[in-house]
């Protein structure tokens, strides 16, 4: 690159603090913007598959993630009432050349975070707006305050303003479902255990996924998909608190092991399951859109985090291949290379088929090297140079 590139991200989740990590490796200024006051340690757990373990250890986060996540034995798929297994897809660490692994949401965020100079990273700055002029891009927030950059992330999310700026307002999808999920301690279910694997329980119109957060089992973690009848939704907020009662009568009838998990589980939060169909385009002049702002898919094969991270593997790639400083073909090249994956993960996460049984091929997820995989040349002309 020809001079030093100033990149502002707006968000640090996942996606955001990933990017942040992946661009300055890159040698690129990075600024990360973030809304909240404060980071808060929210219950919920994540998976991380071979995918996406393998872009963390890249930016310096396995080792810290090791200590301390559990590593489930395989991919177990089960029947909801029988227990009859449907598939099941051992996960040694070399089957992928990356560990699974699966963790308190908080874990992997605060990992993130500390891979991270602290100030890069400017809280409480909520963006109200954008402006591209002269090459430059000025983002505005709430507090009244303004910056500066060569080009601007949006990794705000599902609910994101830098989307609606790039593409135009719309909403997301919500097809009526709903998630439960909880972390608590291993020691409320009085002794009894569940099976070394992060087990999806299939029943006729819901599912629940359950694992272990922790190396040493001491947490325990289910996430759920049930009917929702009206449109109830999640804003930003991942705080809203769900009926422990109505989840466990949701799964009345389910194997004795689900069961035991719920009549421990001691409360539970609730979240509306939201997707998009693919976007037309992920960038506008030197705006551009990453993890849930442009691709957020249904939870069903644990891969919104997963691609959000593989975004920002690819993106940080882009910056380096093209010549000089073209921002707007890096994002065209990244958009290119990222959006036929990601669109066929929101397509299979939407129908909630994947490892439903079968012998079907997982290497094209799992096996899938950020890193390595080839830059596709993108074919589309460069659009507005202004957001709308
Ligand atoms: C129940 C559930 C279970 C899941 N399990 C998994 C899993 O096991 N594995 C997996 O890979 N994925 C999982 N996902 C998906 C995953 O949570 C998301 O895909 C992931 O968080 C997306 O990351 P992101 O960085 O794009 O967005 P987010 O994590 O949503 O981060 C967006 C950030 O932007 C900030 N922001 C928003 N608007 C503004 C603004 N205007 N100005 C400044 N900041 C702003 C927000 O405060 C937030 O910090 C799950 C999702 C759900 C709902």
């Amino acid at each position: 690159m020809s001079k030093r590139l100033s990149i502002a991200i707006v968000g640090a989740g996942m996606g955001g603090l990933a990017a942040a990590a992946t661009l300055r490796m890159a040698g690129i200024d990075v600024t990360v913007y973030e809304q909240a006051r404060q980071f808060a340690r929210v219950g919920a757990g994540i998976q991380m598959l071979p995918n996406s373990s393998r872009v963390l250890r890249h930016i310096g986060v396995e080792q810290k993630l090791r200590q301390t996540a559990f590593m489930p034995y395989s991919h177990l798929n089960r029947v909801w009432d029988t227990g009859e297994v449907k598939r099941e897809l051992p996960m040694p660490e070399d089957l992928y050349g990356a560990p699974f692994l699966c963790m308190h949401r908080g874990d992997l965020h605060g990992a993130l975070l500390e891979n991270l100079p602290r100030d890069i990273i400017c809280l409480n700055k909520k963006l109200t707006g954008l402006d591209q002029k002269n090459g430059r891009v000025t983002l505005s927030f709430a507090d009244g305050t303004k910056a500066e950059a060569d080009a601007v992330i949006g990794a705000d999310g599902v609910h994101s303003l830098v989307r609606e700026l790039v593409v135009g307002p719309d909403a997301p999808l919500h097809k009526g479902r709903i998630a439960y999920r909880a972390v608590f301690d291993t020691s409320l279910m009085n002794g009894k255990t569940i099976k070394p694997s992060r087990t999806k329980w299939w029943g006729p119109d819901r599912h629940i996924v359950i694992y272990y957060t922790k190396a040493d089992r001491s947490e325990v973690y289910f996430v759920t998909s049930v009917p929702e009848p009206g449109d109830w939704i999640t804003k930003e907020s991942w705080s809203a608190k769900g009926d422990v009662k109505e989840l466990r009568a949701a799964y009345d009838g389910f194997h004795d092991e689900v069961r035991s998990v719920l009549h421990a589980c001691p409360d539970c939060h609730k979240w509306a399951i939201l997707e998009r169909e693919p976007l037309p385009t992920w960038s506008n002049g030197r705006v551009v859109l990453l993890g849930d702002s442009c691709h957020p898919m249904t939870p069903y094969m644990a891969q919104g985090a997963a691609t959000s991270i593989e975004d920002a593997a690819v993106l940080a790639r882009c910056f380096t291949a093209v010549e000089g400083d073209d921002i707007e073909r890096a994002f065209r090249m990244y958009e290119a290379t990222r959006k036929p994956r990601t669109s066929r993960i929101q397509a299979i996460s939407s129908a909630n088929t994947w490892m439903s049984g079968g012998s079907e091929d997982t290497s094209w997820l799992y096996g899938y090297d950020a890193m390595n995989v080839p830059l596709v040349e993108p074919t589309r002309a460069a659009t507005d140079t202004h957001p709308r």
